[in-house]
């Protein structure tokens, strides 16, 4: 059963219990003239989902919109089932992630690449979407979600195709992964940099245009409202340099991908137990595994960095 959390008059927090643990992805029901959903998790805790939207007092054939911040299987995957079941529903999306909504071989070969065997039992079966059923949302574009008018935002650097979605008049942010990762009572921000389209110039300037806002909350799919915008932020930034730099240093040492996924694991838990204390980490490594982590960074630094010195 959905845990549901109502976070504002017109909006439901509904954690769909990714892979049996509370509060790792939480989806946004937006109530109103246009009952919608930003984010809809993964396709295999859709039935979640929907047990949340009637827990909010919805049914759920009344829903007439999803939005998604990007195509990763753990907010998008579930797209393609909802469309499938119920026909008047919109899926909106960056226009870089539609084609891969209508056609997910090569999204779904690409988690494959990174979850192997599991990939099945955590996601469920992708769907693909009929494209008169997607709608493209160039950025700054707006659209009318629940009773909400969200502004659609281009924020890459997690993924090249990744919007945030905001809320002007309540100076609401939902953010998909572009500010990171921070669970309900944790003081800790995990950067997500998963392969293969991590960008870090680009996100710096996701940051900056995120920060311009001046959000008074953050609405994070892992997981739910923060208000600390300032301190999350700032912490944010500082993981992700961090990272960087002794992603940087270990390859310049020559060490394999083994040995710089367990410098960040020592890193991360001791940030984390330092702000959290000791048990706290495991349910971060249900939603974005340090090696996850890892191989992004690696594989960032080897197609820039390392590519610039050998040309200059
Ligand atoms: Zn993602």
């Amino acid at each position: 059963m959905a845990q549901i959390q109502r976070i504002a008059d017109d909006i439901v927090l509904i954690d769909v219990h990714y892979s049996q643990t509370a509060q790792v992805i939480g989806c946004y029901l937006l109530l109103g003239d246009v009952p919608a959903l930003v984010e809809t998790g993964p396709a295999s805790t859709v039935d979640t989902l929907l047990d949340g939207v009637r827990q909010a007092g919805l049914d759920p054939a009344r829903l007439r919109a999803v939005a998604v911040t990007h195509i990763h299987l753990d907010h998008a995957g579930g797209a393609g089932v909802l469309a499938r079941r119920f026909p008047h529903l919109k899926v909106y999306v960056h226009p870089v992630g539609a084609p891969h909504l209508i056609d997910p071989e090569r999204l779904v070969a690409s988690a494959r690449r990174l979850y192997g065997d599991d990939l099945d039992r955590l996601f469920g079966e992708v769907v693909p979407i009929p494209d008169e059923r997607v709608r493209v949302l160039d950025d700054d574009a707006t659209v009318t979600l629940g009773s909400r008018r969200l502004q659609a935002l281009d924020t890459p650097g997690h993924a090249n195709h990744h919007h945030v979605f905001w809320d002007a008049a309540a100076a609401d942010l939902f953010t998909g992964d572009a500010a990171g990762v921070a669970l309900p009572g944790s003081r800790y921000v995990r950067v997500p940099t998963p392969p293969p389209e991590l960008d870090i110039p680009a996100w710096a300037h996701t940051l900056a245009k995120i920060r311009r806002l001046q959000p008074k909350r953050l609405l994070l799919t892992h997981f739910g409202p923060h208000t600390w915008v300032e301190d999350l932020l700032a912490q944010f930034e500082e993981n992700l340099y961090g990272n960087l730099r002794m992603v940087r240093d270990a390859l310049a040492a020559d060490e394999d991908e083994d040995a710089i996924t367990a410098r960040l694991r020592t890193a991360a838990l001791r940030a984390i137990e330092a702000r959290d204390g000791p048990e706290a980490s495991a349910r971060y490594e249900v939603i974005m595994p340090i090696r996850q982590s890892a191989l992004g960074l690696i594989r960032y630094i080897q197609k820039t960095e390392q590519r610039t010195e050998k040309s200059s």
